[in-house]
């Protein structure tokens, strides 16, 4: 599992078929759209927006969870240790589908 998976009906630019297309998202920008009938796939450069995005939602995490915590101290805190160990894991999961979307984008560019 890389980062978010959506499920959504397409017309797909290859085959054209109305079919079930998979959406792979960072955070909130579509990286990858694939096809399931043909495997289609498409692919975007996001690394710039991404970093932009990552830097905007660390940085704006602390007022976020100090929120939270006003709210909702006790559940907060029974969240915490979740929280904060699959945060990493989510960001490098997340990275991981950027650069290998890039990758493939510019390999297909110099073909
Ligand atoms: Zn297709």
């Amino acid at each position: 599992m890389v980062g978010a998976v959506e499920q959504v009906t397409l017309t797909c630019q290859r085959c054209g078929a109305d079919s079930t297309h998979e959406l792979a998202y960072a955070g909130r920008l579509l990286v990858t759209s694939t096809c399931t009938e043909c495997g289609h796939t498409i692919e975007r450069d996001v690394r710039d927006r991404y970093v932009a995005d990552l830097r905007h939602r660390v940085a704006s995490k602390p007022r976020r969870m100090l929120r939270r915590f006003r709210r909702h101290p006790v559940s907060y805190a029974c969240s915490l240790p979740r929280a904060v160990a699959s945060k990493p894991l989510d960001v490098l999961s997340e990275l991981r589908l950027v650069l290998r979307a890039a990758s493939d984008v510019q390999r297909k560019d110099t073909e």
